[in-house]
């Protein structure tokens, strides 16, 4: 089976965590320290806080530009649910911005409209969809316009850049995950960078239940979360760092090679808004319309041939949640709706060779003809 992704783990990440392990001190210690001033170096910043998942970094992050009960945050149609959730776990209210077809990212005009229409919309979180960036620049002038904050879900996106910023350093805090679907792993894992330093403080006390980092004494000087990484994780984090540049430029090769296989065929392949823009967390194209709604089968045909194939993400206002609450209809945000239903996720991974992509394409050819 050529599988859809696959963490690249090898003796580094193995070795690092095993002397974790043996060390005996398991959580806050000096890998947690040593992974936050890589990332921070990374992404030119001293700012970053690691933190459990992704999850609790877009959680923090709303929780630190006091996003409250009642209030609106502006988000992308389209993502992996975490990105709406924290915004309910908040108390607060999405308001769904509908996105591209282009760069699957939140549509830079009709989050101008969002804000307009919502004088209550406390944050904006725009989502580097699949790892490729979202018109970024062109949101932040928006938001800037408004003065409203952005939090930057770049949880698939480390290590892409547009106009020479980095992905996560346009917003007001950005965060990160290093779940095993993402190209970087610590197996679970995530971090939120930000340059304003009350903001890291307390992302730094939220995580840690509260507890005040530069106290003398213990001092806990508001409700927290345990939202820590432990050392085990960040010790296998290190490692995967140093080796990013390497992932990165392996599945620009792959993405490449798809594009030039696949270009005979009716799929659309993904669009970057330039090379350095795009680490290809997921190589997700999308079906002609008339094919896609026998996706589950295509998806099912590609299995049998040996081939793991998914669909792209989710189109948030219709989960059940969503849809039952705001009582959200079909046909509330067109192109999410159409690129959700198009969408097909095919193999991408460090390890995926030339030869495996070959075989992918080959396969989906071969299902499109007889589907
Ligand atoms: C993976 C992902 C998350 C959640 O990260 P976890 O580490 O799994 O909690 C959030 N947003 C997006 C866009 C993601 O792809």
């Amino acid at each position: 089976m050529i599988k859809l992704g696959s963490p690249d783990i090898d003796d580094a990440e193995v070795a690092a965590a095993a002397e974790a392990l043996r060390s005996g001190q398991l959580v806050q210690g000096p890998r947690v320290a040593e992974f936050e001033r890589l990332l921070g170096e990374r992404l030119g910043s001293p700012g970053v806080a690691a933190v459990s998942n992704g999850t609790a970094a877009l959680h923090i992050a709303l929780l630190l530009l006091d996003v409250k009960p009642g209030q609106q945050v502006a988000v992308t149609t389209f993502s992996w649910p975490a990105t709406a959730n924290v915004i309910e776990l908040c108390g607060a209210t999405p308001v769904f911005v509908d996105i591209e077809d282009t760069t699957f990212g939140m549509d830079p005009e009709r989050l101008e409209e969002a804000l307009r229409l919502n004088a209550g919309i406390r944050a904006v979180m725009p989502v580097h969809a699949f790892g490729g960036m979202a018109q970024i620049e062109a949101i932040k002038s928006i938001t800037d316009r408004h003065v409203v904050p952005i939090v930057e879900d770049a949880a698939c996106a480390l290590g892409a850049v547009l106009h020479g910023r980095a992905a996560g350093r346009w917003g007001t805090v950005g965060c990160f995950s290093f779940h095993p679907r993402k190209a970087a792993t610590t197996g679970e894992g995530g971090a939120i960078v930000t340059d304003d330093p009350a903001l890291l403080r307390r992302a730094r006390v939220l995580r840690n239940h509260g507890l005040d980092p530069a106290a003398a004494e213990p001092d806990f000087v508001e409700p927290g979360f345990n939202y820590r990484l432990s050392e085990m994780q960040a010790a296998v984090g290190v490692a995967q760092l140093r080796k990013l540049d390497r992932f990165i430029s392996a599945r620009r090769d792959l993405a490449a090679h798809y594009d030039r296989l696949l270009a005979p065929l009716s799929v659309e392949t993904p669009r970057s808004l330039s090379v350095e823009a795009h680490v290809y967390q997921s190589y997700v194209v999308l079906l002609p319309s008339e094919v896609a709604p026998r996706r589950k089968a295509i998806i099912a045909a590609m299995r049998e041939r040996g081939v793991e194939t998914t669909i792209g993400t989710y189109h948030m206002p219709l989960l059940t949640y969503f849809r039952k609450t705001y009582h959200f209809k079909a046909g509330g945000h067109p192109v999410s709706e159409s690129v959700a239903a198009r969408a097909l996720a095919l193999p991408m991974h460090n390890r995926l060779s030339a030869a495996d992509v070959q075989r992918v394409v080959e396969s989906l050819a071969d299902v499109l003809r007889s589907s």
